[in-house]
């Protein structure tokens, strides 16, 4: 069974559009897409930047050169990659594919990131949640996720995260292939894999040639050190991105993004991202042991990624008392099975001295 079928029709049915930049390159006299001849910020305002086109010229929509460079990264081949501004944008446009308002649904296993149900809820989407076990390890529900994802006709999309943000916990590969298994033929299975460069667990891009329904979202924003770039990767089967580049914007990436995106994906940079890795692998050491011996923490869980989880006595209090001092924390009022928890993400070492600080002025205080 095809893909396509799963999509919405009207999609499917509907002519996309076609940009002055898909239909002709960047060279020759580029009279078809109503820009200015010039830009008002010139070489020398410029300098440095490697735009391929002045600033006045529309960008590449999807360059070759950041696919070829990214496919070869995640290991799959060109055509299973989109590029996409951050996976905000991936999650947004296979929902809008996928999902038709008032009728579909998709399946997420709270707690979890939260644009799932952004995405969904702009689409008019339902939302089934298959909640993570109570417990202490934040279980997946498998009995139960199989058997809805079994029962319920709606669900066209399941948001799976490996390392899941904000439990930190990687997804079982049994319980994926299961999941694969029992979603063909009615479902998509989005894998996130935002945090995936600091889990041990290898990336799930491999079984996209295996599973059509497979569809993986990578990002430069967390290892790579780039979430102000704004720039990620959607990888599936050649179906699926053929889909996606019929709602995606004409121009999803800025040119200074797409210059800034070659220069720190060219040959040598990923040593120096391995090596920033490992530093976070350091750190995270370090918070871990600051944290230690902690009377009023409960629990913590170290997870997979490059943030912690912990459960504390009074988490408004710590939070807000942590803000007062400039020291910003996440918290989870709303999520049930997060209560008193707070997530910290692995900073550098003077960020972790100035949490340190706060943290033993909070242990006198109390
Ligand atoms: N997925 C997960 C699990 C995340 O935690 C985040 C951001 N916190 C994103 C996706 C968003 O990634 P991007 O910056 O690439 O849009």
């Amino acid at each position: 069974m095809s893909i396509i079928s799963l999509a919405r029709p009207e999609i499917v049915a509907m002519k996309p559009y076609s940009s002055a930049r898909k239909e002709a390159t960047d060279h020759g006299t580029l009279l078809n897409a109503n820009e200015s001849p010039w830009s008002l910020l010139g070489d020398a305002e410029l300098d440095g930047s490697g735009l391929a086109n002045g600033l006045n010229r529309y960008p590449d929509p999807q360059p070759r050169e950041l696919i070829s460079r990214l496919a070869d990264l995640y290991g799959v081949r060109e055509e299973q990659l989109l590029l996409t501004r951050g996976s905000d944008e991936g999650i947004d446009l296979l929902t809008r594919i996928f999902c038709r308002a008032g009728k579909d649904a998709i399946l997420q296993c709270p707690p979890t990131f939260g644009m799932y149900r952004i995405a969904a809820q702009t689409q008019g989407a339902e939302i089934v949640s298959v909640p993570r076990l109570p417990g202490n390890d934040f279980r997946m529900d498998r009995d139960n996720l199989l058997e809805t994802l079994k029962n319920d006709d709606r669900i066209k999309l399941l948001f799976l995260t490996s390392p899941n943000n904000p439990t930190g916990d990687a997804i079982d590969r049994d319980l994926l292939l299961d999941l694969l298994r029992c979603a063909a033929g009615k479902a998509i299975v989005v894998i996130d894999e935002a945090y995936t460069e600091f889990s041990s667990q290898a990336s799930f891009s491999e079984l996209i040639g295996q599973h059509e329904n497979l569809v993986v979202l990578r990002t430069l924003s967390k290892a790579w050190g780039a979430a102000g770039l704004r720039f990620g990767s959607v990888l599936a089967q050649e179906e699926v991105i053929s889909l996606l580049l019929r709602i995606i914007a004409p121009y999803p990436l800025a040119s200074p993004v797409i210059s800034l995106a070659k220069r720190m994906l060219a040959d040598g940079m990923h040593k120096r991202q391995l090596n920033m890795l490992r530093e976070v692998q350091e750190n995270k050491k370090r918070l871990l042991r600051l944290l230690a011996d902690r009377p009023f923490i409960q629990q913590i869980w170290p997870g997979e990624a490059n943030f912690v989880l912990l459960r504390v006595h009074d988490a408004q209090s710590l939070m807000r008392f942590c803000a007062e001092r400039n020291v910003i924390l996440r918290g989870y009022p709303g999520e049930p099975l997060l209560q008193g928890c707070i997530r910290i993400s692995v900073g550098s070492e003077d960020e972790l001295a100035a949490l340190k600080l706060v943290l033993d002025d909070w242990d006198k205080h109390r």
